[in-house]
């Protein structure tokens, strides 16, 4: 956890001796509720945090090389989009405001808030957050998210015309399915970050990085910074990518650690 992160954390800190194993993931779950009482997160969030939690033990809660070839392609697609936009929803930014802000700036792209669950008051709690951690702009804000996504029911299909609604790469996390789908039916590149490799959303979205966004988003960041030195590598990045080897990957690789920890007890 960065040393961000661990400031607002409040009494908690104190509590957790530092050699505690399990410490950086009780300091994320304290930082959640946190963010509850402020607005930012709702309960159900709390719940999608769950299960990414649970895939992240099973991957040794690491960055692992089918997560660091989606980021080399997201970087590349990233770098490479006319208009990219970055999805922010309560979680994310509860878990890593000033690195979206970070890597909103490197690329550079607009920041848009987009949540299933969408009230006002969410909505400002959000951008208020996005604000103190540097965001400059924050779309998707009251009238600003005026424009529908088609065949989308839920609050989400509500988006900033210059935002995702004109976006052709759009980097969303802690997503649900239907709108990852929806997005690609009208032709956006969806890069996803989803700890899960079985979700709808891994399976819908154009690269999927099977990765906890604390790690992925500031890898994402010095991915970028790399590939902007060097634009040939770019283009080789772009043409040979499969996403769908890479969730195999992901999911032998849960497989077979299982295998070796049970082997090893
Ligand atoms: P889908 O509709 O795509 O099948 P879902 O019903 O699981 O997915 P949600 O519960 O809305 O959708 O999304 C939560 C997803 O985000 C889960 O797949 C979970 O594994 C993942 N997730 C939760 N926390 C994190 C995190 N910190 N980093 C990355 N992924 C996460």
């Amino acid at each position: 956890m960065d040393k961000a992160q661990d400031s607002t954390t409040r009494s908690i800190r104190g509590i957790v001796p530092e050699n505690h194993p399990r410490r950086d993931s009780i300091l994320l779950r304290e930082r959640l509720v946190e963010a509850m009482e402020k607005e930012i997160v709702v309960p159900q969030g709390l719940i999608a945090h769950g299960r990414g939690e649970c895939f992240d033990y099973l991957i040794g809660e690491k960055t692992r090389d089918f997560a660091q070839i989606a980021i080399e392609e997201a970087a590349a697609l990233l770098i490479t989009a006319k208009n990219p936009v970055l999805s922010v929803n309560g979680n994310t930014a509860a878990l890593v405001p000033t690195q979206l802000v970070e890597l909103a700036n490197t690329i550079p792209a607009k920041l848009e808030v987009n949540l299933f669950y969408r009230d006002t008051v969410r909505e400002i709690a959000i951008e208020k957050a996005l604000r103190q951690a540097g965001a400059k702009e924050v779309l998707g804000v009251g009238e600003d998210a005026s424009e529908t996504i088609p065949e989308l029911f839920s609050q989400r299909r509500r988006v900033s015309k210059r935002g995702i609604f004109s976006a052709d790469v759009v980097l969303l996390a802690l997503e649900d399915g239907d709108r990852t789908e929806a997005l690609t039916r009208i032709g956006k590149k969806v890069i996803a970050i989803d700890l899960n490799p079985l979700s709808r959303t891994s399976m819908k979205a154009t690269v999927t990085i099977v990765d906890n966004v604390t790690r992925a988003i500031p890898a994402l960041k010095e991915k970028v910074m790399e590939l902007k030195r060097d634009p040939e590598r770019v283009n080789r990045i772009l043409e040979s990518y499969d996403n769908r080897e890479v969730l195999r990957k992901a999911m032998r690789y849960m497989a077979e650690r299982l295998n070796q920890l049970s082997l090893d007890l």
